[in-house]
């Protein structure tokens, strides 16, 4: 056992704080500051702290599972191996590669992303993979690559914020979701600088803002379309910074004029003056920025509404200069790096395109494959997870828990249901895990070495501070060995390192070139932003923190419009179902609970779901605080205590997504999709309310 403190990251959301961890008898370690770490400077919040707890719970898996007449039951390794070998083997024989289907996650390591990205392409041979991540912010990679030809999440380093002039925060409840990053918005306010946030509810990050614009859910497309609308009007459109650095301003200028400011009011609930006092405080500094989360990102219109936030960046001229600019604040652990290196259907390492002929052949190179043998792009994690028991009649499921977290999750726990043949990689028996034929119980961060991508496009190394307990291995050996039993003997390295060796020859030349980075320099750096290019030199390319300074990443260097114009989310409330419902998270727990729910701390601050909603609502159900309230969609019913605020919109309801059972909040989401990031529309859609008798 190591007795000196290992620095590192923490095991959950896409900040990756930095933390020291000593190991302590029993198996686990204890968490201290790690001042040096420039995004958390020290500071975390309750789940990092905590996060040791879910090391030694008493609900950890330290030994496979196999199903036997109806029961999983404890089987030794090679047991269990051999029997998703042979599930596998024998649903590829009976049904074609496309019948076997992968499903990742955005909190694996890039080395597993990596991994797993190739396993399914190389060793099964299936296109059917994607990844929670896809639920998490792929509107607005999609509204990124569109307009500046490269999408990480954050242009800039979190410590240009304190220095800009105005942020306007849309759909993000960092009080919430990432405490220690409300250090950098109120250092900005200390400068003299201005926080506007968007949000239908009165968050604790709200409570914080100069501004607080409540717009009714759904609505925040039209309400960036009628900022753009008053810039132009009130001569503050940047026509030097228009002409000289983006094109197709002329058609985004047309549709946001057809969204005039009284219109907007009408759609939006923001009234006219918020909406003016917003453009002022925007527009008055020389530079801003605009952030955008889950709010404008989880909509079935995400990618134009993230689109229409990016054009009142460029008409202002607030990208690709100095302080301002436009970012994802991406939420899960690895959000990013996840979406880089090739578990996302359409994607191989590197954010190459999948039916990129140039790029498969330098991938196909690196793995020592046939371009040709590489299958083409799957499905959308959604529609993966709708396709089980299909013509999707297998699946290997790892790091994600999909029958809490999906939209329309009692749909889609039916359809893990009608599989042949589930094999989840978990540390605990999650609410998925315990449909499956084959659970493979692994091991975590501290554990296990590994890097990560941060929010800013920081890499990080993970290090591994103790020796996992006996009976689990790390998802890389899993797919070693399984490999090995399908056939593939080699190229499945168990060792962190090694294979980061390969995804840096593999992301070469790359969008997301990763090629100048090495454990080493990982090591001794405060991580490194990509692209990161090997120089002829050696590994000296000192990596991007700040993109587009000079130029976008678009074939002429120039950013592009994109317009878009107001349209309704999928599903509006009419008499049957007259209210929306909209999710989010709570600050003691995380996605869909299956670490985080095994912590007693955290349980005992946030212990179950409940329904937000106001005085009036309440007042017309009849229900007072803590009654069983259910809410009804049309997938589903939900039942969860009464929280009854004026912190809400009277038309509004909002649940937490953390939890199964009763209060499982995904019962009732709509997974209508975005038509271009195939993103579910997690954040609106149409309830109606009804009193539960006790
Ligand atoms: Fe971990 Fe995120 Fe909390 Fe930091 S903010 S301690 S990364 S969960």
């Amino acid at each position: 056992m190591q007795n000196t403190a290992t620095p590192t990251h923490c095991p959950y959301c896409a900040l990756q704080c930095g933390m020291n961890l000593t190991p302590v008898p029993g198996g686990t370690v204890e968490v201290s500051e790690r001042a040096d770490f420039p995004v958390n400077r020290g500071a975390l919040c309750g789940k990092g702290r905590t996060a040791p707890a879910v090391l030694s719970s008493r609900v950890r898996l330290t030994s496979p599972l196999v199903r036997s007449e109806g029961t999983l039951v404890p089987a030794t390794w090679d047991e269990a191996l051999d029997r998703v070998a042979e599930g596998l083997r024998r649903t590829r024989a009976e049904h074609g590669p496309d019948a076997v289907g992968v499903f990742g996650g955005g909190g694996l390591t890039n080395e597993k992303a990596y991994t797993l990205g190739k396993f399914a392409r190389v060793v099964l041979g299936t296109s059917q993979i994607d990844y929670n991540g896809r639920f998490c912010m792929s509107s607005a990679a999609a509204a990124g690559t569109k307009a500046f030809g490269l999408d990480r999440g954050l242009p800039f380093p979190l410590e240009d914020i304190p220095r800009t002039g105005c942020v306007i925060l849309v759909g993000s409840n960092l009080a919430e979701t990432m405490p220690p990053s409300l250090r950098f918005f109120n250092e900005l306010k200390e400068n003299g600088g201005t926080l506007i946030v968007v949000d239908p509810r009165r968050t604790k990050t709200a409570e914080q803002a100069d501004l607080h614009l409540a717009p009714r859910p759904g609505t925040d497309l039209a309400l960036a379309l009628g900022l753009l609308h008053l810039v132009v009007a009130e001569g503050r459109v940047d026509e030097e910074y228009v002409a000289g650095r983006t094109v197709g301003w002329e058609d985004a200028r047309a549709a946001a004029m057809a969204h005039w400011p009284e219109y907007v009011e009408r759609i939006t609930g923001v009234s006219v003056p918020q909406l003016r006092e917003a453009v002022r405080l925007f527009c008055e500094p020389e530079n801003a920025m605009v952030l955008t989360a889950r709010g404008p990102e989880q909509q079935s219109k995400g990618t134009d509404t993230v689109g229409a936030w990016i054009n009142l960046c460029l008409a202002t001229g607030r990208a690709g200069r100095p302080l301002s600019g436009y970012g994802c604040l991406t939420g899960q652990g690895n959000g990013q790096g996840g979406r880089e290196h090739g578990q996302k259907a359409d994607q191989l390492p590197g954010y190459r395109k999948l039916d990129d002929p140039a790029a498969r052949r330098h991938v196909a190179e690196v793995w020592g494959v046939d371009p040709d043998s590489l299958p083409g792009p799957g499905r959308s994690a959604y529609e993966l997870l709708d396709a089980l028991g299909g013509d999707v009649r297998a699946l290997l499921l790892m790091g994600s828990n999909p029958v809490v977290s999906a939209p329309g999750a009692g749909h889609v726990e039916e359809r893990f249901k009608a599989l042949d043949f589930l094999v989840v990689c978990d540390i605990v028996l999650s609410e998925t895990a315990g449909h499956a034929d084959v659970v493979l119980p692994v091991t975590q961060w501290a554990e296990e070495s590994g890097t990560t991508t941060n929010l800013e496009g920081r890499v990080l190394l993970r290090r591994r501070a103790i020796t996992p307990p006996d009976g689990v291995r790390s998802d890389l050996e899993v797919m070693h060995e399984l490999a090995d039993r399908l056939g593939v003997e080699k190229g499945f390295p168990t060792d962190p390192e090694e294979v980061f060796e390969e995804l840096r020859r593999a992301s070469a030349g790359g969008i997301a070139d990763y090629s100048g980075i090495t454990y080493r320099r990982l090591a001794e750096e405060d991580g490194v932003f990509w692209p990161c290019p090997q120089d002829a030199a050696g590994d000296g390319h000192p990596g991007t923190p700040r993109l587009f300074l000079d130029r976008f990443a678009t074939p002429d260097g120039r950013a592009r419009f994109v317009p878009v114009s107001h349209r309704a989310i999928a599903e509006e409330p009419d008499a049957e179902y007259p209210v929306l419902l909209t999710t989010g998270r709570v600050v003691a727990q995380y996605q869909s609970g299956a670490q985080t729910r095994r912590v007693d701390e955290l349980n005992a601050a946030a212990p179950g779901p409940f329904v937000e909603l106001h005085p009036r609502l309440a007042a017309r159900l009849g229900a007072a605080e803590g009654d069983p309230v259910a809410v009804v969609s049309r997938r589903g019913r939900a039942v969860a205590p009464a929280r009854i605020t004026t912190a809400i919109r009277p038309d509004t309801v909002f649940m937490p997504f953390h939890w199964p059972g009763e209060g499982r909040a995904n019962t009732l989401t709509n997974p209508a999709l975005d038509p271009t990031s195939r993103m579910p529309e997690f954040k609106a859609c149409a309830v109606r309310l009804e009193a539960v008798k006790s």
